[in-house]
């Protein structure tokens, strides 16, 4: 059984902050691959470009220069010579990630680099496709997701802790629309794997999410003991 371990689920779910915390406490490294989406969505938007616009994004795909690195053990975003990884999280690169997202050859484009990161160290990676489709093999896949409210409470707190003006009413609208298109597109939706363990995180401590998905890892890979 290979050390892959793929968490997928909706937005605001916990999955970064949990798939970080695994990561670590199991010596594999994270890849976050909705930064990627949304490095797409910047360096489109930085050049007035809408994702509706679909000429226009393939030919200036060839130009994206996307790496990603790390620093301290922080996953960080690179597009051309910028670090982007602060920028790509405001609301609005959210939302035109998961317009972005919805275009294959968007997604063809990030699916090589999403395997090829995978190829040099075991990962816990986490997105909306890993278990079905980046990594089809992983040994663990976990599907955490949590009601939706709460989902944009831990969303609003994040971003006010980072001293960004929202409301949460639009927070919770934002979330259910990119929900919507991400369960709903053609190419590669959001979906939970028929291998995939369902973790609902609603009434969960961070820790106790951690402890959980540990478990589950522990009790399919005895390697991780
Ligand atoms: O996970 P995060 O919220 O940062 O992802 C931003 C957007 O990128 C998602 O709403 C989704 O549309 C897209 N995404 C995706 N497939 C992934 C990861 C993210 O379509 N594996």
């Amino acid at each position: 059984m290979n050390k892959e371990i793929a968490i997928d689920g909706p937005a605001g779910a916990g999955k970064s902050t949990i798939a970080k915390k695994v990561a670590e406490k199991l010596g594999l490294v994270y890849v976050d691959t909705g930064a990627m989406f949304r490095a797409i969505a910047l360096f489109m938007t930085e050049r007035g470009i809408v994702a509706g616009e679909l000429d226009r994004i393939k030919s200036k795909l060839e130009d994206v220069k996307l790496d990603i690195v790390y620093e301290n053990g922080e996953q960080q975003v690179i597009l051309g010579d910028e670090n982007v990884s602060g920028k790509i999280r405001k609301p609005e690169i959210s939302k035109a990630a998961s317009e972005f997202a919805v275009i294959p050859e968007v997604r063809t484009r990030l699916l090589n680099l999403q395997r090829e990161l995978a190829g040099k160290r075991p990962v816990v990676m986490d997105g909306r496709d890993i278990g079905s489709k980046v990594l089809p093999k992983a040994g663990v896949k976990i599907f955490l997701t949590a009601d939706v409210r709460v989902r944009a409470e831990r969303r609003y707190k994040e971003l006010t802790e980072k001293g960004e003006i929202v409301n949460i009413e639009d927070i919770m609208s934002d979330i259910k629309s990119r929900d919507e298109q991400d369960m709903n597109r053609a190419v590669s939706p959001l979906v939970q794997a028929e291998d995939a363990v369902l973790v609902d995180t609603s009434a969960l401590s961070i820790e106790e999410v951690v402890e959980a998905i540990i478990k589950i890892a522990r009790d399919k890979n005895p390697e991780f003991n």
